[in-house]
């Protein structure tokens, strides 16, 4: 069993569709397929569940009208026998009469995250009925059926293991399995969904509960690059990547992998390849267990980071002063990235600052307190990357002209991050690229 992820280009036109219907098909071992919202869906879905919330229903209508009319056109486009445009056409209305109805009701959160779900049920069950009209046999599975998050909000693979494999068993003529990548439901029994890109995350937790062969991330691009290609002009693919090393640059920012991805396949041991939908033939990423040795593979940049510094002479040779900080943030549950310490300060880095000013408040408790937004980590990402002298010379060497805020080396054996203000992130990834990847 395969478990293939296409994202929201991969499925954003109906060639796009025909491409993976193609590459679903090339062989005949079982496979599920996840896929994401047809690309701009999900934008456009978000935009209207904001001026819901803010009760702009003139301007909903007519977004929602909009999207209405971009499908009947992605019917037309996609199919052409009378049984399946006709389904579709169905699909389609369900979605949107659901839609208008939120106009004339009270929407909160619970209706925002059904409406977002939207995107993913019209994509999967538009690429079933084109995989029907095409003669291919395929099994539609509702991934609410499956992925269910607990009381923490966080889904449990051996829970999904048991539901999907019952659905599997009780549809064992079937080779081809469609489902809905981000959706699930909530521990309220509500429609939810694993936040912004999170269906590469449904892929990897369902190949760790299916235990699948492999795990497949199709998207618009040939696999993880060594810098962010979206900002750096000369980038290249990469052939492998240890499950520590594509989670750390995941985790820092590369935007082809969702950041909870690696998990769920590293602890079932489910080796997970990059693939580019657009150019099935080039080699990709391969992410699995096995690590090679001293290898600076990739940077990645995180940005919307804030730092926070504590000074205090109280701090000097007393102990428990660390733990008195990071009881504050345990108690906003407000996860730290980085971590410096001096004799008589503590800096360190957040990246949700939903209670900044209480989290401040309190920290004032200990002594003086900085805070300065608009900052990002640039992590460099690489197997034993502390033991090599000459990537840690050339990080420097590429670092000398810019005001380094942070620098965090030694906390994990393949990765160091800086922390820069966002203003020199562009020269901080380009001097990189020259000076430590040679490019
Ligand atoms: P999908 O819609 O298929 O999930 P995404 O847009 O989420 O695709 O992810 C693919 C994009 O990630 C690429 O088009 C690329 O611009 C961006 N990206 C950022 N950093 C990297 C990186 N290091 N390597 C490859 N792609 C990256
Ligand atoms: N459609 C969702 C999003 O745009 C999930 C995904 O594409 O992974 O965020
Ligand atoms: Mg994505």
């Amino acid at each position: 069993m395969k478990v293939l992820k296409f994202g929201g280009t991969s499925v954003g036109s109906a060639e796009r569709m025909q491409l993976v219907s193609e590459i679903i098909t090339a062989t005949s071992e079982p496979k599920v397929i996840v896929l994401s919202a047809v690309s701009g869906t999900t934008n456009k879905l978000v935009a209207i569940g904001d001026l819901l919330l803010s009760k702009k229903q003139v301007e909903a209508s007519e977004l929602i009208e909009k999207l209405y009319s971009e499908y009947q056109i992605f019917i037309t486009k996609l199919l052409s026998k009378s049984k399946q445009v006709e389904s579709a056409k169905k699909v389609v209305e369900n979605s949107f009469v659901l839609m208008r109805n939120y106009l004339n009701y009270p929407f909160g959160r619970s209706k925002n995250n059904e409406l977002v779900a939207q995107g993913e049920l019209l994509s999967t069950n538009l690429f079933n009925l084109f995989l029907e009209e095409n003669g291919i046999k395929s099994k539609l599975l509702l991934a609410l059926d499956f992925l269910h998050l607990n009381s923490k909000g966080e889904p449990v693979v051996k829970d999904m293991a048991e539901k999907l494999n019952s659905r599997l068993k009780e549809n064992n003529d079937h080779q081809l399995f469609i489902t809905q990548g981000f959706i699930c439901l909530n521990n309220e029994g509500d429609i939810d969904n694993l936040k912004r890109g999170g269906s590469d995350y449904s892929a990897s937790l369902i190949g760790a509960a299916l235990k699948a062969d492999e795990i497949q991330i199709w998207t618009d691009i040939d696999g993880m690059h060594n810098n962010d290609p979206r900002i750096v002009e000369t980038t290249k693919a990469i052939k492998h990547l240890s499950f520590d090393e594509a989670a750390e640059l995941a985790y820092f920012g590369a935007k082809i992998l969702h950041p909870a991805t690696i998990l769920p396949a590293q602890e079932a041991a489910v080796p997970v390849r990059l693939k580019n939908t657009m150019e099935p033939q080039a080699e990709g990423t391969l992410i699995d267990k096995n690590i090679e040795d001293r290898s600076v593979k990739a940077v990645a940049v995180k940005d919307g980071i804030t730092a926070i510094k504590i000074k205090s002479s109280r701090m000097l040779l007393a102990h428990g002063f660390l733990l008195k900080i990071f009881q504050i943030f345990d108690f906003y549950k407000t996860p730290i990235d980085l971590v410096t310490t001096s004799e008589i300060a503590v800096s360190l880095t957040i990246d949700d600052t939903t209670h900044l000013k209480e989290l401040v408040k309190e920290l004032e408790q200990l002594g003086v307190v900085e805070v300065d937004g608009s900052h990002s980590i640039i992590c460099l990402v690489g197997n034993y990357i502390l033991k090599n002298s000459e990537v840690i010379k050339n990080l420097f060497h590429s670092l000398e002209e810019l005001p380094v805020r942070m620098i965090s080396l030694g906390g994990s054996k393949n990765n160091i991050s800086v922390l820069v203000n966002t203003e020199y992130k562009l020269k901080a990834l380009q001097n990189i690229n020259q000076g430590v990847f040679g490019m």
